[in-house]
């Protein structure tokens, strides 16, 4: 996780206190209420060392982090805890609006490749494509839903996609199946595959763009 400053002022003296770069909760550029909740001398081992706790209010997200830190110099600290301890990617807004499901299953399935649940994480990610096609499908390409609902991965990612969308599909959902099976087929890791997915994502981003400019030729 990667750290900022934030200079705060409270109880009439200044803090220069640690935060996440980005919300742990929604994974937005963070710029929280910081508001300090303790500060205490904690003998930590043979020395005493000054500890602050902190919550941080996210306006984008209504939530709230946590954070303990220690002072390393007069008024300075650094974190060493961050509650929650996870941090989202930041997907792009065409993608957030298409498919609330599909930030919900790759966040999820994130915060379970940070706590080194990688085969969790794996068959997430795998789930979550299925949503993001599925959704796409129904919003741009087709407009009954049973159609789409009852279309496996393999035959939606055939019918929807062509030439490297489809390649970059296929690979997730082909490395996602091998965790789901007994024996493993495939020798690879958990950031090849999202990798792939993450390409997919940039696709579906563009394909979004393009067919919902943001302005046009007016018809005369
Ligand atoms: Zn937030």
């Amino acid at each position: 996780m990667d750290f900022i400053n934030q200079q705060i002022y409270t109880d009439g003296s200044y803090f220069v206190l640690q935060i996440p770069k980005y919300c742990p909760q929604c994974g937005a550029v963070n710029n929280p209420i910081t508001n300090v909740l303790n500060r205490q001398n904690v003998k930590t081992s043979d020395k005493n060392e000054l500890i602050v706790t902190a919550s941080h209010y996210c306006n984008a997200c209504d939530k709230a982090h946590l954070t303990v830190q220690l002072e390393v110099s007069d008024g300075s600290y650094v974190i060493k805890v961050v509650y929650p301890e996870t941090q989202p990617s930041s997907l792009p807004e065409e993608i957030s609006t298409l498919s609330p499901r599909f930030v919900k299953i790759y966040g999820d399935s994130e915060a379970a490749e940070q706590r080194g649940a990688t085969e969790l994480a794996g068959t997430g990610y795998r789930s979550a494509l299925e949503i993001l096609i599925k959704d796409y499908a129904l919003k741009y390409i087709e407009t009954d839903k049973e159609q789409v609902a009852k279309l496996s991965l393999s035959s939606a990612i055939e019918k929807y996609f062509s030439g490297d969308s489809f390649n970059a599909a296929e690979v997730v959902r082909i490395l996602g199946n091998d965790y789901t099976h007994w024996v493993q087929q495939y020798d690879f890791n958990l950031s090849q595959l999202k990798a792939y997915l993450d390409i997919f994502v940039g696709h579906i981003k563009m394909q979004v763009m393009l067919k919902d400019p943001i302005v046009s030729r007016r018809k005369s």
